[in-house]
């Protein structure tokens, strides 16, 4: 599909997915995102985008676009658990309306998506997070590395513990690939579909650290 033109693209969704806007009912042109674009305009706390310093990250700064409230929640299943790539992709768009200023404030140099699980990626047939990234990074012409850092156990869905079990879940789950080269020194963006405590982006944010990578911005779709 993601290789399709985009009208085709549109057409191919409007034959496969219902044309109404599940939050607001109205009718849709074509399919793609699931919510209608006034919807996706009207999130809560698309707007905001203030850096926020989570406990667990108290050097890092987080940047979330979408509040995770009743509409992005099933946003996020229907994406996670209902194949639907076109979420996926849309919300990469969305990130770059949000975070696009961040490429000359910072002068990123790559994006790198919270990687997932070989288990889960095989489970879902997508890895939404690398989708998110692509689409992210095509819009704002930023590389997209997704084999910095990799995850080497396949833990609990976050959402279903505790903050301290969430803590102790992701110990050691993460682990650097490759030290890096001179192409990536500078500022890179770590980006990750939700965040609820922060706690994978501190596994990651460690692992980059050993990978070479000091310098990061870690920015959410939603949390
Ligand atoms: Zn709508």
């Amino acid at each position: 599909m993601k290789t399709l033109p985009k009208n085709l693209r549109n057409v191919v969704y409007s034959l496969l997915f219902p044309l109404y806007c599940p939050s607001c009912e109205k009718h849709l042109d074509n399919g793609r995102g699931w919510l209608c674009p006034e919807c996706w305009s009207s999130l809560i706390g698309a707007e905001k985008g203030q850096w926020q310093h989570l406990k667990p990250l108290k050097k890092i700064a987080v940047k979330v676009a979408f509040q995770y409230d009743d509409v992005t929640r099933m946003l996020v299943q229907q994406m996670k658990f209902n194949g639907r790539i076109d979420i996926a992709e849309m919300i990469g768009e969305k990130l770059a309306l949000c975070f696009g200023n961040l490429v000359v404030d910072y002068q990123l140099k790559a994006v790198i998506p919270v990687p997932l699980h070989p288990v889960r990626v095989r489970e879902r047939g997508y890895d939404q997070n690398l989708v998110i990234a692509n689409s992210f990074g095509r819009e704002l012409n930023l590389p997209v590395y997704p084999k910095v850092i990799k995850r080497i156990k396949n833990t609990k869905p976050q959402s279903r513990l505790s903050n301290s079990e969430r803590m102790t879940n992701l110990r050691g789950a993460f682990k650097p690939v490759m030290k890096t080269n001179d192409k990536l020194s500078g500022t890179v963006i770590l980006l990750d579909d939700v965040i609820h405590t922060g706690s994978t982006a501190v596994g990651c944010v460690n692992a980059l650290n050993e990978a070479g990578i000091k310098d990061m911005l870690v920015i959410s779709a939603f949390g």
